[in-house]
């Protein structure tokens, strides 16, 4: 008795009654069945136009899970009956608690998929006696219903940024929102190609990508034009982070060089570990690694000129008018054109070619901080990594919408968890 108490207060249906509550054996397991009736006179819903009319006979009984009572599996037992709609035919009726054939509740979808936003789907599946496909399903209804009713209004400045996923050159193309009220995933889609940008901005649709005020991406010129063509109103800016992410390749290129040509040589290699010490920021660095960094300094290698080259570039970020950016800049350039080390010769002329796009940054007046998309990219690598179970790209996006997409969730009248 007390449980129909309790279940009426966290989910009552207007149209359904519960009925008996029964410990039954349910695939080996002890689980707590509650039949669930319809209210006398109350008419089944067509499914598709959500109409009542008269039954049409009753299918035999199923099981609806909903979420777990101490310990114990619950499951709602109920037997659907056939709706004659003069519009639509017979169909099987619609019910409040579930979608469909699914056999999972919508209120222990959410609750599933709440769980796993804290713990993997592989942990939420095992807690919950449920499984990894089960615990997908859940994420994916989740993501669905947040992305079918996610406010797209007012989007001013976007980032765009691309991450290799798995192993091979496979690429999702991830588009951000960074307004300051508003910052989340807006979109993926798989490579990284014109048309891949192209279905984004489509996507959104015209008025929208009109009200665009500020992009931030990637010197990456197919980009550069779909940018251009379909966001018009739009300030492009080469941001930091996408820019100083060429230092590092073009780094980590003239460090495994020169590791192999001292190889070659038979030198001492100081080089081999030395990776990160080289990527990161000195502030950044371990005791150890600021050691090792003394120690390699003392020799004279490309290595440490590339690296020293992009801590002077640094200064670059810190000016506040555009005419003094630029003229650091060309400095920066001509200095680096006169050295020996092709990757970073590279890099200069890389900033030379887009230069205006670079200085859009102090236009911006500091609005686009790097670390928004630099953040993103971390927790959308780290989602990446975490995702040895998502088979698939479908599912690693709906992953990476779940975690970054910061979605509206459908409203349950009971706070089961979190
Ligand atoms: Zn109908």
């Amino acid at each position: 008795m007390l449980i129909k108490t309790l279940l009426n207060k966290v989910e009552n249906f207007k149209s359904f009654v519960y009925k008996a509550v029964h410990l039954e054996v349910i695939d080996g397991v002890e689980a707590l069945v509650v039949d669930v009736q319809p209210r006398t006179n109350a008419k089944p819903e067509c499914s598709i136009c959500g109409n009542r009319f008269g039954s049409y006979g009753t299918q035999s009984a199923r099981l609806y899970e909903y979420v777990p009572f101490w310990g114990f599996q619950v499951f709602f037992r109920y037997s659907p009956r056939r709706v004659s709609c003069p519009v639509d035919g017979v169909h099987v009726e619609r019910v409040p608690w579930a979608e469909g054939k699914e056999h999972m509740t919508t209120t222990y979808k959410v609750f599933l998929a709440r769980w796993a936003k804290r713990l993997t789907w592989k942990e939420t599946a095992e807690i919950f006696r449920s499984s990894w496909d089960s615990v997908y399903r859940a994420v994916q209804f989740v993501v669905a219903y947040g992305l079918a009713n996610r406010d797209l209004e007012n989007i001013k400045e976007i980032g765009i940024d691309e991450i290799q996923v798995w192993s091979g050159h496979k690429y999702l193309t991830l588009v951000y929102q960074l307004d300051s009220n508003a910052k989340r995933l807006l979109w993926s889609g798989a490579k990284r190609k014109v048309k891949t940008l192209q279905t984004f901005f489509k996507e959104l649709g015209k008025e929208r990508c009109l009200r665009i005020k500020f992009v931030c991406s990637d010197m990456w010129a197919p980009y550069l034009k779909v940018i251009s063509s379909s966001a018009p109103n739009a300030l492009n800016i080469l941001d930091r982070f996408h820019i100083m992410k060429k230092f590092n390749e073009a780094i980590d290129q003239i460090r495994r060089e020169e590791v192999k040509k001292l190889k070659d040589e038979g030198a001492d290699n100081v080089l081999v570990k030395s990776r990160w010490v080289l990527l990161k920021r000195p502030e950044n660095l371990t005791e150890k690694q600021t050691v090792r960094l003394s120690q390699i300094v003392k020799i004279n290698l490309s290595s440490i000129k590339a690296y020293l080259m992009r801590e002077d570039f640094q200064r670059f970020w810190e000016y506040k008018y555009p005419a003094c950016a630029d003229k650091f800049l060309e400095n920066w350039i001509t200095r680096t054109l006169k050295t020996n080390l092709v990757p970073m010769k590279k890099v200069a002329k890389m900033l030379r070619n887009h230069k205006p796009l670079i200085l859009n940054w102090f236009k911006a007046d500091g609005r686009l901080s790097s670390g928004t998309v630099e953040g993103f990219n971390l927790k959308a690598k780290l989602t990446i990594r975490k995702a040895y179970g998502y088979k698939s790209l479908t599912c690693l996006q709906t992953a990476l919408y779940y975690t970054l997409g910061n979605l509206p969730e459908p409203k349950l009248t009971h706070r089961f968890c979190g």
